[in-house]
């Protein structure tokens, strides 16, 4: 396969198959498609839609009459249907499923940002495939910036958090045309898009069907994902092996080139955000781990914590002679670290009572200066 950390979004119309209700063949050939690629060395999330539309057919004859019940309510009727439905889906293929709900307040917020993305990343390495949603019970419009809205953004997103390597919105129509198909039959597919500007954006249009993306929200969710350094693919979902083709490299739809390199964009933020607060002084052996062998910084490693800083927070790293190793963010805050440095990794839920991992600083999350 091409790619390695692949997040696929796969939208309302693609799993009701146009219909008002879950299409649990849809489904299935979807489930299909990603135990083939888990089964080839991939590891893969898929940010699933239908809530909404799950509900609303779940709720059916079950309202007193003049009742209506809200958006958030219906998502979460639907929400466990759906969940439910994945869930057995995949256990045919003897895979185990997470369901992952996130708001845009998580997304924002440091430690929330943190958390989902240790989560995810966690449930990718051990296999599992995290089912993701936004959490629609509690992201209300009315609260301004709580709610993400529509899945093509948190999609983009998720492939950020996770560092995922490609990121497929797979959807009814074959991708971004140069005109609107429905009405233009001469509208042709645009296969490669380097630049996302302004005239591109004003051939995508609006939205359609029963869920709430359509081509310009996906426009803007490839703008976030390749300015990541995702390599992002809108196709057609209906197709049996859209997945699978797109991973393994082949031409579908329209394909977006990641615009940034990853690491390099991981590498600017982590720069751009150290905290002046504090900071950790590790031993020389450690120094020496994180310089040539790029380890993980342990709490074994930390030999003394200056100032006061939050878990989450990017802090700097230094030698005992106060040079300067990396930068980083730390799982643990600093009152914490003052409790478990020098120790092994396995002692930290007994010291602390619980843990946040056994690094205080993941690998992934550093940058050498
Ligand atoms: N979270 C919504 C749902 O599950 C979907 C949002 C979207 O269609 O983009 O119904």
């Amino acid at each position: 396969m091409r790619y390695r950390r692949i997040v696929a979004k796969v939208g309302t119309s693609l799993l009701t198959a146009g219909s008002d209700r879950l299409d649990l063949e849809a489904m299935s050939r979807l489930v299909g498609q990603v135990v083939r690629l888990r089964a080839q060395g991939c590891q893969v999330a898929v940010v699933s839609s239908g809530a909404q539309a799950a509900g609303r057919h779940r709720l059916r004859g079950h309202l007193h009459e003049g009742n209506t019940l809200s958006r958030q309510a219906i998502a979460s009727v639907g929400q466990s249907h759906l969940m439910q439905s994945w869930d057995e889906l995949f256990d045919w293929h003897d895979t185990v499923v997470a369901q992952v709900l996130l708001t845009r307040r998580d997304l924002s917020d440091r430690l929330g940002y943190l958390n989902a993305r240790n989560t995810l990343r966690d449930l990718l390495e051990s296999g599992a495939v995290p089912i993701v949603n936004e959490n629609d019970a509690v992201a209300l419009d009315q609260v301004l910036a709580t709610r993400i809205g529509e899945n093509d953004s948190l999609s983009a997103h998720v492939a950020n958090l996770v560092d995922a390597d490609l990121l497929v919105m797979l959807t009814d129509v074959d991708g971004l045309y140069d005109a609107d198909p429905r009405s233009n039959p001469g509208a042709t597919l645009i296969r490669r898009v380097e630049r996302i500007d302004r005239q591109l954006e004003a051939v995508a249009g609006g939205t359609s069907g029963l869920g709430t993306g359509g081509m310009a929200t996906k426009l803007r969710a490839a703008r976030i994902a390749v300015q990541a350094g995702v390599d992002v693919v809108i196709t057609n979902g209906d197709a049996p092996d859209a997945l699978v083709a797109v991973a393994s490299g082949e031409e579908r739809g329209t394909f977006f080139p990641a615009g940034a390199d990853r690491l390099e964009s991981r590498k600017r933020w982590i720069l751009g955000n150290i905290s002046r607060a504090g900071h950790i002084v590790v031993d020389a052996g450690a120094a020496a781990a994180l310089r040539a062998q790029g380890r993980s910084l342990l709490p074994a490693g930390v030999a003394a914590v200056h100032g006061a800083f939050d878990r989450g927070e990017t802090v700097e790293i230094r030698d005992p002679a106060g040079h300067n190793v990396a930068a980083g963010t730390t799982n643990y805050a600093s009152d914490e670290l003052e409790r478990i440095r020098g120790l092994r990794s396995d002692r930290i839920a007994e010291t602390l009572g619980y843990a946040y991992g056994e690094e205080v600083i993941h690998r992934d999350n550093m940058v050498l200066l």
